[in-house]
């Protein structure tokens, strides 16, 4: 099998020829068609990224080993399966892998949220993931079967970044009559928009430094109303557009110094704060506030396995549809992963093995 493996952080993605594992007990050998391209490829390409006072967190020191295959959002076919009597799929089933895989026994795995537990075994970060032409899956029961009409690229994009929206939608707990403010507008940003409005039915205020991703909020997101942060004062344009009230949520993709301190001097009464982005940075918060106003600041971090069951149900039913921008070839991984960087993908950009 061929895999484009990340050898030193910071060096170009070599393509290399490794030998196929052979599914043995539970596990399963996927044939990947399709593996998206995420922001936090780029963290494990640079060996790390910014923490508290400029400080860089090491990759290696949450025990990253490299090389590595990266790409955790990955769609394809069952090619084979270990020796397990009960597994329910079949080879060339088309599917979805679930990639935040935990032990199993800690607090948070024990409650179903394998994405927070204690020690991560997730695919394209701590195992070979989806850069291949095939991955190895730890376990049939990580695999969520897709219709055959869904478009392969699209599906890829749930197991991480549509999952990622869906889970900070939840966290938002939004009611219909609420309004929320989504800052960001790029693929997580659509992706909660559209979520946010079928599953919530709440008024959407899409927030961005670029018209041309605020027209695309109108678009693909279904945003009730738009505020440009480079243009206009923000806090006084969520103002006015909430009737002076405030916001009831924010979830912020960005999640840098400057837009968190925006999101603080929004927020009506009650209001909560979910905080997605892995840009990072500091935060001064007015204590008093917090328990006078009482606002709540919540981190949110990728789904779980039953989230992502639900969001494959609403994409199976066309509720949803992610947007797919740009696709790359399995050697052309180092280039997808620096126009990321640069910022000129603006749905999802896929490789294609
Ligand atoms: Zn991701
Ligand atoms: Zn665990």
């Amino acid at each position: 099998m061929k895999a484009a493996r990340i050898v030193k952080p910071k060096e170009s993605l070599q393509v290399q020829d490794l030998e196929t594992p052979k599914p043995k007990g539970s596990q399963v050998l996927v044939k990947v068609l399709a593996s998206g391209v995420c922001h936090s490829d780029i963290h494990l390409w640079e060996g790390g990224y910014e923490g508290p006072g400029g400080q860089f967190l090491k990759t290696t020191d949450r025990g990253v080993k490299y090389p590595v295959t990266p790409g955790h959002e990955i769609a394809g076919t069952i090619e084979a399966i270990g020796e397990e009597s009960e597994c329910l799929f079949a080879k060339g089933d088309k599917i979805l892998v679930y990639p935040w895989v935990g032990d199993g026994v800690c607090p948070a795995c024990r409650v179903g949220e394998e994405n927070l537990c204690d020690k991560p075994k997730s695919l394209g970060i701590y195992v070979d993931g989806g850069y291949a032409d095939h991955v190895l899956v730890p376990n049939y029961r990580y695999l969520v079967k897709i219709e055959d009409d869904m478009d392969i690229n699209e599906a890829a994009t749930l197991s991480c970044s549509a999952l990622t929206a869906y889970n900070a939608v939840k966290n938002a707990n939004l009611r219909p009559d609420d309004n929320l403010v989504v800052v960001g507008a790029g693929g997580l940003g659509l992706m909660a928009m559209q979520l946010a409005k079928a599953v919530t039915g709440a008024k959407i205020i899409a927030m961005d430094l670029e018209d041309e991703k605020l027209k695309q909020a109108r678009k693909d997101g279904h945003a009730d109303d738009f505020v440009n942060s480079k243009k206009e004062d923000p806090v006084k344009a969520v103002m006015e557009l909430t009737e002076k009230m405030g916001a009831d949520a924010v979830i912020d993709f960005v999640n840098a110094s400057k837009t968190v301190e925006t999101d603080m001097q929004i927020l009506r009464r009650r209001a909560k704060v979910v905080l997605v982005g892995l840009y990072g940075g500091e935060l001064k918060l007015n204590l008093v506030t917090m328990p006078t106003r009482a606002y709540r600041l919540i981190g949110s971090y990728t789904g779980s396995l039953s989230d992502l069951t639900e969001l494959v149900s609403l994409a199976n039913r066309k509720i949803i549809k992610p947007v797919v921008s740009d696709r790359f070839k399995l050697d052309q991984a180092t280039e997808a992963l620096s126009k990321l960087k640069d910022g000129k993908i603006m749905g999802r950009g896929v490789i294609n093995p």
